[in-house]
């Protein structure tokens, strides 16, 4: 029976090996794959940057998923350079052709002064919580601790912003702002989930902040209880990532549409109306932002506020949702997010139907270099006001 010994020189002789410093060499060329493959508390402490990680014991299992290009370059390394020969020649057997495993591994690479990073570290429970992210290659630990480290703003703590809240929380988006001026009414109940019949009364960012916590402790909550307005915006927006857009009426969309130009950030709309509602994706200068989509607002009476027009409490719950959905796929770099598609569900017809947006070269707001664009107030028929707010 062979020992231990007898598997390595067999393995190593079945292997390319190369040192620390021929596979920097390797990994600088586009589409090499840097493959470690030590235990997650060894990855924890440090690894090489964008290495893809597979412990050794998952390597037959999930190396089809995160290396499908069997023709690609790996350097595949270990702490000191055994588990990855034993690894090399395990993928070799795979049917992957370009294979080398790193002699010394890790401890070697960093002992001759080669880069390396502490990728981000989760604590056995934050394993544990989003462990159904774990498993999707495209999110895996760095794109959780992304979302760890992401700070979104929800404009509105009602109905759009009810689902977004408390599905972007469950996800572990770090740092939630809530920005809200309300108070909790039973006749929000009917779609507004944040909220319940022990908080009417309460003051709606109160109340989401107690729904995110009693989910998520991870999610640091700030909250805005304040109206929205030119005079405030810049120095509410600034420093988030990302924008989830769920208020509802024209003058704020074109103010956030404005002050995000204005400070490059993404801003996720979504709208409702009776048993219809939309999405999008406005990446600053990019994709078309919202005034290449409505340049004009309508009339008044053409455009009545929920308040007065009523509409099905799910409807609110599919569209935020989406929102939440698009959110993450921005913060994460993940798909193709809604920019430059207008995203249109009709709950009645049962369809979702997606319309292309162009981006208006003429457009007033991002057609412009961003520091003339003017943060103005604007009144219900969306005229600005003279009210401007401090430069930044
Ligand atoms: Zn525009």
């Amino acid at each position: 029976m062979p020992s231990f010994r007898d598997l390595l020189i067999t393995a190593r002789s079945n292997i390319r090996e190369v040192l620390p410093a021929e596979a920097a060499a390797m990994l600088k060329m586009q589409g090499t794959v840097a493959l470690d493959v030590r235990e997650p508390d060894e990855f924890d402490q440090g690894a090489l940057k964008g290495a893809v990680h597979i412990p050794r014991g998952f390597l037959e299992i999930q190396v089809a998923g995160r290396v499908p290009e069997h023709d690609a370059p790996i350097v595949v390394y270990c702490a000191g350079g055994v588990r990855s020969a034993f690894a090399a020649q395990t993928l070799a057997q795979l049917g992957y052709t370009d294979v080398v495993s790193m002699t010394g591994g890790f401890n070697r690479w960093k002992d001759e002064g080669f880069a390396w990073e502490a990728p981000g570290v989760l604590t056995p429970e934050q394993r544990n919580r989003y462990h159904r992210h774990l498993l999707l290659p495209e999110v895996d630990v760095a794109g959780q601790v992304k979302l760890l480290r992401s700070k979104v703003l929800l404009l509105g703590a009602g109905g759009l912003g009810s689902p977004a809240a408390l599905y972007l929380a469950a996800a572990g988006v770090g740092t939630l702002g809530i920005v809200d001026m309300d108070v909790v009414d039973a006749s929000n109940l009917q779609r507004q989930i944040l909220h319940n019949l022990d908080r009417v009364g309460e003051r709606k960012v109160g109340s989401a902040k107690k729904a995110i916590a009693a989910i998520n402790a991870d999610v640091n909550v700030v909250a805005y209880d304040v109206r929205l307005g030119a005079d405030n915006i810049l120095d509410i927006f600034a420093g988030y990532d990302l924008i989830v857009d769920g208020t509802d009426n024209f003058p704020t969309r074109y103010l956030v549409n404005d002050a995000s130009l204005k400070l490059d950030i993404p801003v996720v709309h979504g709208s409702i109306f009776r048993f219809e509602g939309q999405a999008s994706v406005y990446l600053p200068h990019q994709g078309p932002c919202y005034r290449c989509q409505v340049p004009e607002p309508p009339p008044a009476d053409l455009a009545p506020s929920c308040a007065e027009a009523g509409v099905l409490g799910v409807l609110p719950g599919i569209i935020g949702s989406l929102q939440a959905m698009e959110a993450i796929k921005v913060l994460l770099g993940l798909g193709d997010p809604l920019v430059g598609r207008l995203l249109a569900y009709d709950a009645l017809e049962g369809t979702f139907r997606t319309f292309k947006l162009n981006r208006d070269p003429g457009c007033a707001a991002c057609s412009i270099p961003k520091d003339q664009v003017v943060i103005a107030e604007y009144d219900e028929l969306c005229m600005p006001h003279p009210l401007q707010a401090p430069a930044v």
